[in-house]
């Protein structure tokens, strides 16, 4: 397996990459002479993911462009909606390495991992619904993750590749905001960097809220996974009105000055599935670890995000219907 150096600077490629030794990062870099002369190849974790990963149907990233739009309440919901089917078995991923909020939103924080001959095992929040996360490795819940970009890359691969994960029908991952090197060492390491011999994606939910200034960071999430082939499943638009829980009146927070979320989608011809309305009591279940689904049953939030969570597992199921049709097609089409 490749290894990457302590002296690496922030953006190495990885040791084992077609560009160890010759990428702009290299330059100057204490190990370009023996990186040079490496053999290149696949990285061999990219099979070993794949041979993991075989019982999980479903995977499912949750991207955002901006921080603070609300990924992770969203990655948490859709996993506790996921999981009311008692029949599913969901797993929840969260390498927002330097942000871990998924500890808390599901009720583990201050959990251990364990770690047997096989792997990490998982922290089980409910019969049903697994997770794993940064969180569960940090000291203290105050400590910082100070990592330069070729540790968190390796994080990531042990992350996809040594959880235990039973037989899953979801596996839900939460990324960090925006398209950094955390998110193309997750897509190359699942995909096999568009070879098709990776473990595969179904696709991505982009999470944003509606104003400008958070649009222009969807566009690149957007175009990040069309040049990596991931699909976008679709767009949710987070928190474009206040209903007060009191008299039920919507009241706007981030002005949709070009239109929104939905106006962009039909612009770049994606799809928007749906707005989720702002609620204080979202908040609340969030920082107690329950899910606001079951809490707070009569808050408008909860029919616009069960029916986000339909359109996302109709496309997940249509997607894997059409895999099992293929003959020997792949999911990714695009060469990176
Ligand atoms: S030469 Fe390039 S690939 Fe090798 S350790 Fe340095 S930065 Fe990483």
């Amino acid at each position: 397996m490749p290894t990457v150096p302590e002296n690496a600077p922030e953006h190495c490629p990885g040791t084992g990459s077609e560009a160890a030794g010759k990428a702009e990062a290299c330059a100057g870099c204490p190990n370009q002479s023996i990186c040079s002369a490496l053999p290149k190849g696949p990285d061999p974790a990219i099979e070993e993911i794949r041979h993991k990963l075989s019982n999980v149907k479903h995977k499912v990233l949750v991207l955002s462009g901006k921080g603070g739009v609300g990924k992770s309440t969203f990655t948490s919901h859709l996993a506790h909606a996921l999981a009311e089917d008692a029949e599913k078995q969901v797993g929840v991923l969260d390498v927002d390495i330097c942000g871990p909020s998924l500890p808390r939103m599901l009720g583990a924080e201050g959990e251990t991992v364990h770690q047997s001959g096989s792997g990490w095992s998982p922290v089980y929040v409910r019969d049903n619904l697994a997770m794993m996360s940064v969180g569960f490795l940090l000291g203290s819940l105050s400590d910082a993750v100070i990592w330069r970009g070729a540790k968190k890359s390796g994080l990531i691969k042990q992350f996809l590749r040594d959880v235990d994960w039973d037989d899953l029908d979801y596996l839900v991952v939460d990324t960090p905001p925006g398209t950094s090197d955390e998110h193309l060492s997750l897509v190359q390491l699942l995909t096999g960097g568009g070879s098709g011999q990776g473990a595969g994606i179904d696709g991505a939910v982009i999470v944003t809220t509606p104003q400008q200034v958070a649009l222009i960071d969807v566009r690149k999430e957007i175009s990040f996974c069309r040049k990596t082939g991931v699909s976008v499943i679709g767009v949710v638009e987070n928190m474009g009105e206040f209903v007060c829980p009191s008299c039920g009146e919507p009241s706007t927070i981030f002005p949709r000055t070009t239109g929104g979320a939905e106006k962009m989608c039909e612009d770049l011809g994606e799809t928007f599935i749906g707005s989720l309305p702002l609620d204080p009591r979202i908040a609340r279940s969030c920082d107690e670890g329950k899910s606001f689904l079951e809490e707070v049953p009569d808050s408008p939030a909860v029919k616009a995000f069960r029916s986000i969570v339909d359109k996302v597992v109709s496309f997940c199921e249509a997607k894997n219907g059409k895999k099992e049709d293929d003959t020997g097609e792949t999911m990714m089409e695009t060469e990176w």
